[in-house]
Parts: C-alpha cells; structure tokens; sequence
C-alpha cells in the first residue's frame, strides 16, 4: 500500500510516521509513506500558498494552484492517481470500518487543510472524500491525516506481528475490548483477576467475551445497535443485564 500526504508541514508528518511500527514497516518495504511540501509548489515569487477570503472574513485560505499541482506531481512520481481524501471537520466522521475500507486500496492520499481552509474549487476538483476526525476543529489537517494514516496502516498484512492484535481490539468487532493486565499480579492491593493467572484458555476466553459485551453495554451502549450478537454473547448479554439479586 502507498499513502501520499499533501501538507505545509510534512517535518512534522514525518517525524510521526519515521517513529516505531510505521517507521519498521516503510523501512522493511511493507508500506510507502511519502510526505509532500505543497509549498514547493507555488508559483508565487514569494513562496505564498494562501490569500485572503472573497467576501471578506477572519483567517487565509490555501490557494488552488500550489496543492493542484503537488497532486499533479504525486500522480506522475506514483503512476497512478491515488483515492484522494481531504480531512476536515465538514467530512464523514472517521471509524475503524473506515479505516478497513481504506486498508483494501493499493493507493490513498491525503489532502491537509491548513489556516481558515482551502479554496472550495480545488476540493470540488480533486478531492473523492472528505473525513474527519470527530466534531472539534483542529488548526490543521496533519493531526488527523497521521490519525487516520496509523489506523489504516497498521491493518495492511505484516505491519503488525499478527491479525489478532487488531481484530481483538475495540471497534473491530463491532465491540470495545476487554480490561487487560500484565505483571505484577498484585499492584496497590489490585489484584489480577484469578481466571487469568489459572491458564485455563476456555474459562478465560469466555471471560473476556463476557468483559468485552459488558464494558460495550456499560460505555458505549450505542454500539450494540448494529452488533450481532450470536447464541453465546445473546446469554451473556441477558446474564449481564440482569439485575444483581437481593441478599435475604
Ligand atoms: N474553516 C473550516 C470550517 O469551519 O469547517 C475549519 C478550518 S480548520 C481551522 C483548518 C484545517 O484543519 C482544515 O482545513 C482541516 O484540514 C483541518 N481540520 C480541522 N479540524 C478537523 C477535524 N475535526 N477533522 C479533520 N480535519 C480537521
């Protein structure tokens, strides 16, 4: 998979994505991460990407030509036109479904919006979608792009030491992940709870079965509207909504 990042910034991209299991991935050939200087492609004799709003207004707005013309290069260097995304906070709210979806192109870009914004015709030209990073407004696009780039690239197959470390993990499955403890088993008086220490893998994968449906219905309730649950989670679910039973 190639991911390309179009952004004032791309030190700043750069740092993020040279760092732990990104960093190992590009540097054994997993994945191709390169960050653009839309800067670098101004026109302008004085290096200037952005201008005042027509119709007055606070804040400056990122010119057409620099960032057409950066994807323009990204094209030709890559060979082929990459699914083009521009995160903003106007666009469809990111989820890890997102994130697979994404995971399945061969090739994605992402388009960071900086100061006020960018000029809407070059959105309209060029860009196939726009997601966000949740309801607040950020000064800038590269948070979320290296957000939405570490979500996306740790499920390209070998990033991560096995298929399990993600399809455990919260929202993958539709549900948030159980409590997980390591070493020492007593900290504070807090015990580790003694089905994890038994090694009996049954009793401890039906515990955190049992863990996960609670914590999901416990927190975030609104996704166990579209969870299937099967026969084993239905009686788990009925057990934890039980109410606890009166000492005589
Ligand atoms: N004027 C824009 C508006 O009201 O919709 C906000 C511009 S914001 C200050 C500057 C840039 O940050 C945006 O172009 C976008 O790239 C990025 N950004 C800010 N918040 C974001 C969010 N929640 N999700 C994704 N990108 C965001």
């Amino acid at each position: 998979m190639r991911i390309d990042l179009l952004t004032l910034f791309p030190a700043m991209c750069e740092a993020v994505l040279s760092e732990s299991i990104l960093g190992r991935a590009r540097e054994e050939g997993l994945v191709t991460v390169e960050c653009h200087d839309i800067r670098a492609y101004t026109l302008d004799k004085h290096r200037r990407v952005d201008d005042y709003p027509y119709g007055g207004g606070m804040g400056m707005l990122l010119q057409p030509q620099p960032i057409y013309d950066c994807f323009e290069a990204v094209c030709r260097a890559a060979g082929s036109r990459p699914h083009l995304i521009h995160l903003s906070p106007q666009g469809e709210r990111f989820t890890e479904q997102k994130a697979v979806e994404l995971s399945k192109r061969e090739h994605i870009a992402f388009l960071c919006g900086h100061y006020e914004g960018i000029d809407e015709r070059v959105i309209e030209e060029l860009v196939d979608e726009e997601i966000s990073l949740g309801d607040f407004v950020l000064t800038g696009g590269e948070l979320p792009a290296l957000a939405v780039a570490d979500a996306v690239l740790r499920l390209v197959p070998g990033v991560l030491a096995d298929e399990a470390c993600f399809t455990e993990e919260s929202h993958y499955s539709g549900l948030l992940e159980y409590p997980q403890y390591t070493r020492p088993p007593v900290w504070h008086g807090r015990e580790v709870p003694p089905v994890l220490l038994s090694g009996h893998h049954k009793n401890i994968e039906d515990w955190r079965r049992e863990q996960a449906l609670r914590r999901t219905l416990e927190r975030r309730p609104d996704l166990l509207a579209s969870f299937v649950p099967d026969k084993r989670d239905q009686m788990l679910l009925d057990r934890i909504k039980q109410p606890p039973k009166k000492k005589e």
